[in-house]
């Protein structure tokens, strides 16, 4: 990987290429930004820029620190996570950690990461620490991590990544270079989704609008889910007032699983947002959804924007339960019933 080919960041990777440049790498980085807009693939190629054997302020992707930083063995490039991120990328097993794997990154792993950077560099020009999810640092692995981004290593980097920037304390926050990450531009979304998934240009369209300008959201989406989006919309305007059966047979359609329960909601919101907007006079042209405007001019007539409203909520609320382990069959079959029967 080279700057070159991470998309629709040139003012971040401006200031990076001319700190590479001029030897002048800040010691701490703060990355912040929407998710999957490249925030850690930045980090990982300054990682390997700082150390390739080409040393052109850019990483060449092919020469040995390139390599073994991108296969995460180089010695002194350290990469740290939540163990249950470590899980979620399939980089270790759940037996690798005693008990429930943690969500949180805990003073331990700080504590460890300092004795690594203590370290004299065993290959490396510049030594390189990336911390992702940083905001999911518990308080006393930020106080922990508040030493170092005081009193640096020599020859060392410290990239913290984080779709939370606020989340951080202050003190840490001012204490680091904050760069912000932009979210991508649709068209640029929707033409990698085309490509990597081989969707047409509706489809890629609507994953890069669904995801609101994150490529790795967008990449993620469930395509099943999306190719019977207009199916499913119509079966739910469809519903007749009070009719609890449909509603329950649907619910169970959508959530099979999971995954295809998130990516329902998702879809759903999106939907109840364009119609919000259309009865609220917005113009057709912004639409999510923009090859359904027939259907959804005729329902937005129908809800009026406070129901629209109301389900954009009910959708949210729904998503949040299911982030905290909801069982996806019941959140989705409320969630029906909660359309249809308002006073519920
Ligand atoms: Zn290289």
């Amino acid at each position: 990987m080279t700057f070159a080919q991470i998309l629709g960041q040139e003012r971040v990777l401006g200031s990076l290429v001319s700190a590479l440049a001029s030897g002048q790498l800040h010691h701490a980085y703060l990355f912040g930004g929407p998710e999957g807009v490249g925030k850690e693939l930045t980090a990982r190629t300054l990682a390997q820029a700082a150390n390739c054997e080409r040393g052109e302020a850019d990483a060449c992707g092919e020469c040995g620190p390139c390599r073994r930083i991108a296969g995460r063995n180089h010695p002194d490039v350290l990469l740290v996570l939540p163990e249950a991120e470590l899980i979620a990328r399939g980089w270790a097993g759940r037996a690798d950690f005693s008990g429930k794997p943690s969500r949180e990154i805990k003073i331990a792993q700080i504590r460890h990461l300092q004795e690594r950077l203590s370290l004299k560099a065993l290959e490396a020009r510049r030594k390189m620490a990336i911390i992702g999810c940083a905001e999911a640092m518990n308080v006393q692995a930020q106080n922990a991590l508040l030493k170092t981004l005081e009193e640096p290593p020599d020859a060392t980097t410290l990239v913290l990544v984080s779709s939370a920037p606020h989340a951080l304390l202050p003190t840490i926050r001012s204490r680091c270079l904050k760069l912000a990450f932009a979210p991508l531009p649709l068209g640029l979304v929707a033409e990698r989704v085309a490509r990597e998934r081989g969707a047409d240009p509706a489809t890629a369209r609507l994953c890069a609008a669904l995801a609101g300008g994150s490529l790795g959201q967008a990449l993620a989406l469930d395509p099943k889910a999306l190719a019977r989006r207009q199916e499913m919309l119509a079966r739910i305007e469809g519903l007749a007032p009070g009719d609890a059966r449909a509603a329950l047979l649907l619910a169970e359609d959508l959530a099979t699983d999971r995954a295809s329960a998130e990516a329902h909601l998702d879809l759903l919101e999106a939907w109840y947002r364009d119609l919000a907007t259309l009865a609220s006079g917005g113009s057709p042209e912004g639409l999510i959804n923009c090859d359904l405007g027939e259907l959804a001019a005729a329902s937005a007539a129908r809800h009026g924007a406070p129901e629209a409203l109301r389900r954009i909520e009910l959708c949210r609320s729904a998503r949040a339960k299911l982030r905290f382990n909801a069982s996806h069959r019941l959140q989705t079959e409320q969630l029906l019933l909660r359309f249809l029967f308002p006073d519920v």
